[in-house]
C-alpha cells in the first residue's frame, strides 16, 4: 500500500493552479472550480499560476484560449507570472518521457482501440474506459521496433505497479486505487509522439511548482496516476483536493457543450461577474456580501462548509445571475 505523504510537500511555499484545456468556452462549473481554486492558495498567501492545457485532446481551439483568458480575468482571478502554454514546453515533456523509457518505466503499443475492444470479452458499459490487459507487454524492445515489426507508430504505456494507492485529499474523503487491476498501464505518449495529459500534467505541475492541485472531483481516479507518475520521476505529490461538480436543473453535468451557458454568453449577456462569485461562494457555504469581488471572499473562505454533494444550478441561481446586469 502507498499513500501520499504530505511531509514531502511541507517545507516548499504554497501554490495554487488553473489549468483549462481551451477545448471549449468555459462555463460556471468552471468558474466555480476555478474561484475555488483561487480562494484556496491567495486566502493563506499563496501562489497562483496558470497553465492552458493545450495539448489535452485533439479539440483545442486557438480562439478558446483568449476566450479563457477575458473570462478568468472577467471573474477577478489573477495569477503570478506570465502563463504556461502547455505545448510551449514539449521539449521537457519529452525529456521526461525519455526519463522514464530510460529507467524501463514505458514499453511500445501498437493497439488500436478496435483492436483493444476486440481483445475485451464483455462489452463495456458508458465511457468508462477498459483497462488495457498489457498486450504489448514485453513484445518490443524499442519504437522503432515496434514500428518495424507492426508497420505501426507505437505509443508508449507507463508500467504500473500493483499495489493500492491511498489519495489522502484535501476535501474528498481519502479513496485507495489500485490503478494496475482498474486501469491497467496507461499511455503517457500517443502514437503520433504527444505527451498524453497524465504526464503533461504532472510534469508541469511540477515545472510550474505546483503544491495545491483543486479541480473537480471527476479526476479523482486520475490522481492515483498522477501519483504513480510523480513517483516514477521521482517528483513530489502536490496536496490534491477533489471538489464536486455543478451540475445542470436536469442533474446532467455541465460540460463543454455549445448549449451550456458558457461565461462568454454571460458576458456578452451583461452579466456582472460579481453575480457568479456571489453563487459560488454561496454554493460553497460561504457568507459573503452581497456582490462580492473574488477578492472581497478571500477573508471568509474556508473548505470546511463546502458541500459534499454535487452543486445544482438552479432556475432560480440562473435567473438571479441573469438579472444581475
Ligand atoms: N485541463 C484539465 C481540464 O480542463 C484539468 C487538468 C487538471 O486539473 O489536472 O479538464
Amino acid at each position: 500500500q502507498h499513500g501520499c505523504r504530505s511531509s514531502m510537500t511541507a517545507t516548499r511555499p504554497l501554490i495554487g493552479r488553473l489549468a483549462p484545456s481551451p477545448t471549449g468556452l468555459l462555463h460556471l462549473g468552471h468558474a466555480r472550480s476555478f474561484l475555488l481554486a483561487w480562494w484556496s492558495a491567495r486566502s493563506r498567501g499563496g501562489g497562483m499560476v496558470l497553465r492552458m492545457e493545450d495539448l489535452d485532446g485533439p479539440r483545442v481551439k486557438p480562439a478558446m484560449i483568449d476566450a479563457a483568458l477575458r473570462d478568468l480575468d472577467w471573474l477577478g482571478l489573477d495569477w503570478d507570472g506570465p502563463w504556461l502554454l502547455q505545448s510551449s514546453g514539449l521539449e521537457r515533456l519529452r525529456a521526461a518521457v525519455d526519463r522514464l523509457t530510460d529507467s524501463g518505466a514505458l514499453y511500445p503499443c501498437v493497439c488500436s482501440r478496435g483492436d483493444l475492444r476486440a481483445q475485451l470479452s464483455a462489452p463495456q458499459q458508458g465511457d468508462v474506459e477498459p483497462r488495457y490487459p498489457g498486450t504489448c507487454l514485453g513484445r518490443f524492445e524499442s519504437l522503432d521496433v515496434a514500428r518495424a515489426e507492426s508497420g505501426r507508430d507505437a505509443s508508449l504505456r507507463f508500467r504500473v505497479p500493483t499495489g493500492a494507492v491511498t489519495i489522502n485529499d484535501g476535501f474528498a474523503e481519502a479513496a485507495s486505487f489500485d490503478v494496475q487491476a482498474e486501469v491497467g498501464d496507461f499511455m503517457v505518449a500517443r502514437r503520433d509522439g504527444t505527451p498524453a495529459y497524465q504526464l503533461a500534467v504532472v510534469v508541469d505541475d511540477a515545472h510550474q511548482g505546483v503544491t495545491e492541485v483543486l479541480r473537480g472531483d471527476d479526476l479523482l481516479p486520475s490522481a492515483a496516476r498522477q501519483w504513480h507518475l510523480q513517483h516514477a520521476l521521482g517528483l513530489a505529490h502536490p496536496t490534491f483536493v477533489h471538489v464536486p461538480l455543478v451540475v445542470d436543473g436536469s442533474g446532467r453535468r455541465f460540460a463543454k457543450r455549445a448549449d451550456d451557458l458558457s461565461l462568454a454568453e454571460l458576458r456578452a449577456r451583461g452579466v456582472d461577474p460579481r453575480a457568479i462569485v456571489s453563487w459560488a461562494a454561496r454554493s460553497a457555504g460561504l457568507e459573503v456580501p452581497k456582490r462580492p469581488t473574488a477578492r472581497a471572499v478571500l477573508p471568509a473562505f474556508t473548505l470546511e462548509r463546502l458541500p459534499r454533494t454535487q452543486v445544482r444550478l438552479s432556475a432560480d441561481d440562473l435567473a438571479m445571475l441573469m438579472s444581475s446586469k
